[in-house]
């Protein structure tokens, strides 16, 4: 689950995180407001959207020459301006895909003067199975880009999950943002609270880029700043932070999985022609792959979990039902916990209820498989029954040929 880059900014900033002051805003006359009540001389008004690269990102609507997503005003007027531009329009940015995304809330903050940009995020390490910090003096801008060019600029400092986060980790990221003195003092401090946060939150990502050096001025040396933020958090781990579940942005989602979502059923929207219903993600990913070995491609992986019952079945038709692109439907279940027959009736009515209009093949296997059958046989509807995956798949993608 992901959140705001203001959403995140308060939420680092509770666990001592050095941000700039900002107000979020969802007209151009609460953008103005929230400015005003910033110090200024510079403000910076900045589209809130679940995707990176606001910066160098453009608006659909405003044509080639206008500015980005994120952007500097010297006046109120300006941030008016700065905020008409952006609100209802669609920004496309490296990470958005050619559709973009339409802005609806900006973020008015307290513009710095920035010295230095640095990257530092930190993550799960699948291979280490330890939270990593990953740090680079390169910030600011694109960190595959980096990754890829200059390899040696980034640097991950593994946390033993035993120990915690130590002095020596602290010393380690401002070594490896190349800082001295006091600033390599802050860079530590950053770096613990950013950690506090992640294990306090069940993060999966926390991406600060940048985490900015600020200009000194007058008595105050230079700041370590967090400019931007991107969080997300474990979606497993969200039962129990449910002041966190609150910050979820249901616009920034996917419809068809956000409504698969509220039954409790695992579906990612795939780009091929063949729906598919199976219980358990290992079954699902085989009934995928044997998909494309008999020359189709799958139109979404869907896990109905082990308990699927008559409205998981029919919540699933519909939310497969949902995409156009589906020519065809291969159920796939295996009846272990829950029987043969109790899902065959499932079927059956969902098919009825949503009116199916493709070609149906299902696959039952297990307790009471042959009373399931019966039951699909005699239901009347142009359900094609297939004995096991292999002549499953084969049978759909005849059936979807056959109908085309
Ligand atoms: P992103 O493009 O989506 O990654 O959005 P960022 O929040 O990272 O902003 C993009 C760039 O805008 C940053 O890398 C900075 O160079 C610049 N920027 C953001 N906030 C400020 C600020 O307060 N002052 C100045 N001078 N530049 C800023
Ligand atoms: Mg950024």
């Amino acid at each position: 689950m992901n959140i705001h880059e203001y959403q995140a900014k308060e939420l680092l900033a509770k666990f001592g995180v050095p941000v700039p002051a900002g107000y979020a805003a969802m007209t151009v006359d609460e953008a103005v407001d929230a400015a005003k009540k910033l110090p200024g001389p510079l403000y910076v008004v900045k589209a809130q959207i679940h995707a990176g690269g606001r910066g160098k990102g453009k608006f659909k609507e405003l044509g080639p020459d206008a500015k980005g997503g994120v952007r500097l005003a010297k006046t109120l007027d300006e941030v008016r301006a700065a905020a008409a531009d952006m609100l209802g329009n669609t920004l496309v940015t490296v990470q958005t895909g050619e559709h973009g995304k339409q802005v609806n809330r900006l973020y008015v903050t307290d513009g710095v003067d920035i010295a230095k940009e640095f990257y530092l995020a930190l993550l799960v390490n699948r291979a280490t199975g330890r939270i990593s910090m990953v740090a680079s003096t390169e910030g600011g801008m694109d960190i595959e880009t980096v990754a890829h060019d200059t390899p040696e600029k980034i640097h991950a400092i593994d946390v033993d999950p035993a120990t915690g986060f130590m002095p020596h980790h602290g010393r380690a990221v401002a070594a490896a943002l190349e800082l001295k003195g006091d600033l390599a003092k802050q860079a530590a401090n950053v770096a613990s609270k950013l950690y506090d946060a992640f294990l306090g939150t069940d993060a999966e990502q926390i991406e600060i880029n940048p985490l900015a050096v600020t200009e000194a001025s007058g008595d105050s040396g230079a700041k370590l700043m967090v400019l931007d933020a991107k969080v997300g958090f474990d979606g497993n781990a969200m039962f129990r932070h449910k002041d966190l579940l609150a910050l979820r942005d249901e616009t920034e989602e996917d419809p068809a999985e956000l409504e698969a979502s509220k039954y409790d059923l695992a579906y990612i929207k795939l780009d091929g022609d063949i729906g598919c219903m199976v219980n358990g993600a290992g079954l699902a990913m085989a009934t995928m792959d044997i998909i494309k070995l008999n020359g189709m491609f799958p139109a979404n992986f869907l896990d109905v979990g082990g308990g699927a019952n008559k409205e998981k079945v029919t919540a699933a038709f519909k939310i497969i039902l949902s995409d156009p692109a589906v020519k065809g439907i291969l159920v796939n279940i295996f009846g272990g916990i829950m029987r043969c027959d109790i899902i065959a009736e499932g079927i059956v009515a969902a098919a009825k209820e949503v009116n199916l209009s493709v070609p149906l093949v299902v696959r039952l296997e297990g307790t009471n498989v042959q009373q399931g059958k019966d039951i699909l046989a005699n239901s009347g509807l142009a359900i094609v029954p297939a004995n096991d995956l292999g002549d499953a798949a084969q049978k759909i993608v005849a059936e979807v040929k056959k109908a085309a």
